[in-house]
């Protein structure tokens, strides 16, 4: 029966007759809220499900002492109304527990959405039937509701998480959860309180509850970092960007990684200076936001454990200054976890609590909880007795309020918690495959947590009821995802989570706070604002990932994966997109020159090494200029003859100066970047017989230039590639030099560009057909292209140095990589061969831009590490160690 033709009628209870609806919704938080919203004025019939009495969902529940929201207020708030947004306003920086709730209050009345929410009433079973392609909604009060969509709108931080702790019901004294603290508050005054658990409830909770008790006794296990909020007036420079032009201002938070309107921050912690980090950081520390400290200090602190550590360091600093037992101090500060792993709290006057003499701290490290009595608490060192437990012990995030809804029940009788008992798959976080007309506000894998929430609920809301509303008028009545679409979600997902330090942190993003929960980031890390154009083009792409069905309509079915790029790939070719340059080939040789130059100013600054020495080397027809990068490490060192790409046209043996830097910090030895000539000025063979004349001189002179003598390796990419190539043919048939490994990225390897690659990605990547022809043409005349010199797949193979190529998935000069790769390794050459699936020509030489490159480079420098001989240590166990290994050990191996 056709959606419209049901009608939508008021429940009969003791009948138990279903309630129709076209959407049911559960939960009546923030999402709920804007849902019920949307969904009426679409026109469709729905209702909302909620266990507690009211609206607010999250501030319905959490009212323990001191809570607040964390982003600011005048940002956490609904943006989809002007008149709304200028009807309220908020007293503090950061809202209180209750005016957030008298927020939603107002919201609810304002829009009359209580009318359609069935208060008191939880969401225990639901189940998909095919004969009628509708969800069967059972609740633990009242008559069932039937529906042609299921929205889950539960929350991800509104299943508390249990106690794990033994003897919890022989306590005879009083118990609270501050995810479920008593409505009418409760009296701690004169009482000996303990607070499990050193999370935002319990940083936010503590100062309030020591200044009641009698005494306080905080049980901490893992020490978080937590910041001062610095609470008041919301700050007048915010207040002011918002008024100068409101709609700039949430549009510009809609676009950001975080769903807060800051900038990009492009300066590396390399370029500064001590006192230049420390004045940034001064700044964010006194400011009192959580957004900016996490994003504003320097760009690679929250992708860079190195960058990432100095921030430790100054709030441990920071906690050492206020708090003035040592052993308390030491005991508060963080070691386990790269700040912004776990969620950072804001406090007021956390630290300078335990100053208090009522106040004591307990570490769990040191003394686990043995057992709960009836009088208290006892850890291995001591008991404590106390009239008040207080657990702030936190969430199952993400999945734990979808999970306890058993079973959810979608196509063939399959459980939503048997598809996800290997952790969560699901396609955008919002839908599941096998689960039509399924779907979940902030799910796992849509950036919820990791974002300023109230701009991702509104996202996922206007796009969840966008479809709802065009599929309706389609004619469509079920729309699921495709197999194909949800797992390459979950590799987007997992490629996002190799950009950021979350996998190095145990937290609740990871479900590690959940004994038994299978563990993995949850939240998209990709950002809000490239998350949004995603979840955009899979709508301009038909739906893409999506298959759609109804009683008279053909089905559709546009089936792929939203992003194949890796995620960092897809931001600099978007970016790149955005600018709209001329075509390099339409600049002339000169000005597609002097624009790299102009283009690498803008790229972070290579990292400190040992040392960088200019010099020239004697060249067939004159001098050619080379560049030394030493490791600092005492040598001498191993040496690596290196060419620059740039198509035998463009570059120096500066241009590739980061890819240099990494690998000489990855690789423990030296590289010489050779300034061999260049086209059209010099063509065919010039490039090629100077990087052969040049690592023959460099050979020769190792020692003189501070390396190791004996056998050189040799290594370059794109056209540098192709020259490095050539020298290892070029040496060993003029008898010399020794070279004892290539490495040779993205390299042009022949003339031909019929292979698919060439036809795959000939526009779109940066690197174009049409700027390789240009190349070509310029270096050399069609006659000479088959000569080896310049398309080196066509010549002896056999007898060559072990090689290490790579070759990226989007580059045009792929195929031809991978030929050569293939015909060294037929020939008996020992290859390995890297296919960085999602990358594109650039991406392995744009260090610290295409962080998703740096796995990659770790796999090269081993490889070159080999061929020379020396064991791997300088660069094992990387980032990208996906072991068992414990997050301090991860740490530690990261700082590569
Ligand atoms: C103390 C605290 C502070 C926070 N501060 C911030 C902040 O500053 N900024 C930010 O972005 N986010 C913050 N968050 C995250 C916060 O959860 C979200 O911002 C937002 O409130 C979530 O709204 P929601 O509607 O998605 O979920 P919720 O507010 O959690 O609402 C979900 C509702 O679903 C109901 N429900 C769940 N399961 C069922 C069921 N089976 N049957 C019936 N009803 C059900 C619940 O009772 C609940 O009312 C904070 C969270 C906490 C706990």
């Amino acid at each position: 029966m056709p959606d419209a033709m049901v009608a939508a009628r008021a429940s009969d209870a003791a009948r138990g007759t279903p309630r129709q609806v076209d959407v049911a919704v559960v939960g009546a938080g923030f999402a709920g809220l804007y849902l019920l919203h949307r969904l009426r004025k679409a026109g469709f019939t729905t209702v909302a499900l909620e266990e507690a009495g009211d609206v607010g969902g999250t501030w319905y529940w959490n009212r323990y002492p001191g809570a607040r929201c964390d982003i600011q207020t005048i940002d956490y708030s609904y943006t989809f109304d002007p008149e709304l947004e200028a009807a309220w306003t908020w007293s503090e920086k950061y809202a209180t527990q209750p005016e957030i709730l008298r927020y939603l209050g107002f919201v609810a009345d304002r829009y009359e959405l209580r009318r359609d929410i069935r208060f008191g009433t939880k969401v225990t079973e639901a189940s998909w039937d095919e004969a009628t392609e509708r969800w069967q909604i059972t609740t633990d009060n009242g008559a069932p509701v039937s529906c042609r969509h299921y929205i889950m709108a539960t929350g991800c931080l509104s299943a508390p998480k249990p106690p794990e702790i033994d003897g919890v019901k022989d306590f005879k004294g009083e118990v609270y959860f501050t995810g479920r603290w008593p409505h009418d508050g409760v009296n701690l005054a004169g009482k000996r309180v303990a607070v499990i658990g050193t999370g935002s409830s319990g940083i936010q909770s503590i100062p309030l509850i020591a200044e009641q008790a009698a005494h306080l006794t905080v049980f901490q296990r893992t020490p978080n970092f937590a910041l001062p909020a610095h609470n008041g007036p919301a700050p007048s420079d915010r207040m002011s960007l918002l008024q100068g032009d409101r709609a700039a201002y949430r549009e510009q938070a809609r676009q950001s990684m975080a769903g807060v309107p800051y900038p990009q921050q492009t300066a590396v912690s390399w370029q500064l200076s001590d006192a230049e980090r420390r004045a940034r950081f001064e700044e964010a520390w006194g400011k009192g936001d959580l957004v900016y400290i996490l994003t504003q200090l320097w760009a690679d602190q929250a992708v860079d454990v190195d960058g990432n550590r100095l921030i430790c360091d100054l709030i441990r600093e920071k906690i050492s200054a206020v708090v003035k037992d040592p052993e308390t101090a030491a005991a508060l500060m963080p070691h386990d976890h790269p700040f912004g792993a776990k969620r950072p709290c804001l406090d007021t006057n956390y630290y300078a609590t335990y100053n208090r003499s009522n106040v004591t701290l307990v570490n769990l490290r040191q003394e686990p909880i043995k057992a709960i009595t009836a009088g208290g608490i006892t850890t291995a060192r001591r008991s404590v007795d106390v009239d008040v437990i207080v657990f702030a012990t936190g969430f199952d995030a993400m999945t734990g309020a979808i999970r306890a809804v058993h079973p959810i029940t979608g196509r063939g009788g399959k459980s939503l918690s048997d598809v996800w008992a290997q952790g969560p798959q699901t396609y955008l976080g919002l839908t599941v495959e096998g689960f039509p007309n399924f779907f979940m506000i902030t799910g796992p894998g849509s950036p919820s947590v990791l974002s300023n929430m109230a701009v991702s609920i509104e996202q996922h809301v206007d796009w969840v009821v966008d479809r709802l509303a065009a599929l309706r008028d389609a004619g469509f009545t079920t729309i699921e995802p495709t197999e194909a679409a949800q797992a390459g979600w979950n590799r987007h997902m997992a490629d996002c989570s190799t950009l950021t330090l979350h996998r190095l942190a145990n937290t609740w993003y990871t479900g590690a706070n959940v004994p038994g929960k299978v563990q993995g980031v949850m939240p998209y890390t990709g950002g809000v604002g490239p998350y949004r154009s995603i979840c955009d083009e899979v709508v301009s792409r038909g739906m893409l990932g999506f298959r759609l069905t109804g009683p008279n309509v053909a089905a559709q079915c546009n089936d792929g994966e939203a992003v194949r790029l890796q995620p960092d790939v897809r931001l600099v070719l978007n970016l790149l997109a955005t600018l709209n340059l001329p075509p390099i080939e339409s600049m002339g040789a000169l000005g597609a020159r002097a624009f790299v130059n102009e283009f690498n100013k803008g790229r972070p600054a290579g990292r400190p090494i040992g040392d960088v020495v200019d010099g020239t080397l004697p060249g067939t027809d004159g001098p050619l200029p080379y560049r030394v990068y030493k490791p600092a490490a005492p040598g001498p060192h191993p040496v690596v003859v290196y060419f620059h790409g740039g198509g035998w046209v463009l570059g120096d043996e500066q241009s590739d100066d980061p890819f240099c830097r990494d690998m000489v910090r990855r690789t423990g030895m030296m590289f010489v970047s050779v300034g061999y000539r260049h086209a059209p000025e010099h063509r065919f063979p010039t490039a090629a017989e100077d990087g052969y004349a040049a690592t023959r001189w460099i050979a020769e002179h190792a020692a003189e230039l501070g390396g190791k003598p004996g056998p050189v390796l040799v290594a370059g990419w794109s056209a540098g590639g192709n020259i490095a190539a050539v020298t290892c043919q070029l040496a060993r048939d003029r008898g010399g030099p020794d070279i004892a490994g290539q490495l040779l990225v993205c390299p042009v390897t022949d003339c031909d560009f019929d292979r698919p690659s060439y036809n795959d990605n000939a526009t779109g990547y940066f690197l174009t057909r049409s700027l390789m022809d240009w190349f070509w043409d310029l270096y050399c005349s069609p006659a000479d292209r088959i000569d080896p010199r310049v398309s080196p797949l066509r010549g002896k193979v056999a007898g060559l140095p072990p090689a290490f190529v790579v070759t990226c998935e989007f580059d045009p000069l792929r195929d031809e990589g991978i030929a050569y790769a293939e015909a060294m390794a037929a020939a008996g050459v020992p290859v390995q061969q890297l296919k960085a699936r999602g990358h594109f020509h650039s991406s392995f030489t744009m260090v610290d831009v295409v962080i998703t490159g740096a796995p990659g480079r770790v796999q090269m420098a081993e490889a070159l590490r080999r061929f020379a001989g020396l064991p791997p240590e300088v660069s094992l166990g990387d980032e990208h160690s996906h072991g068992h290994t414990s997050p301090g050990h991860r740490i530690a191996a990261a700082a590569s």
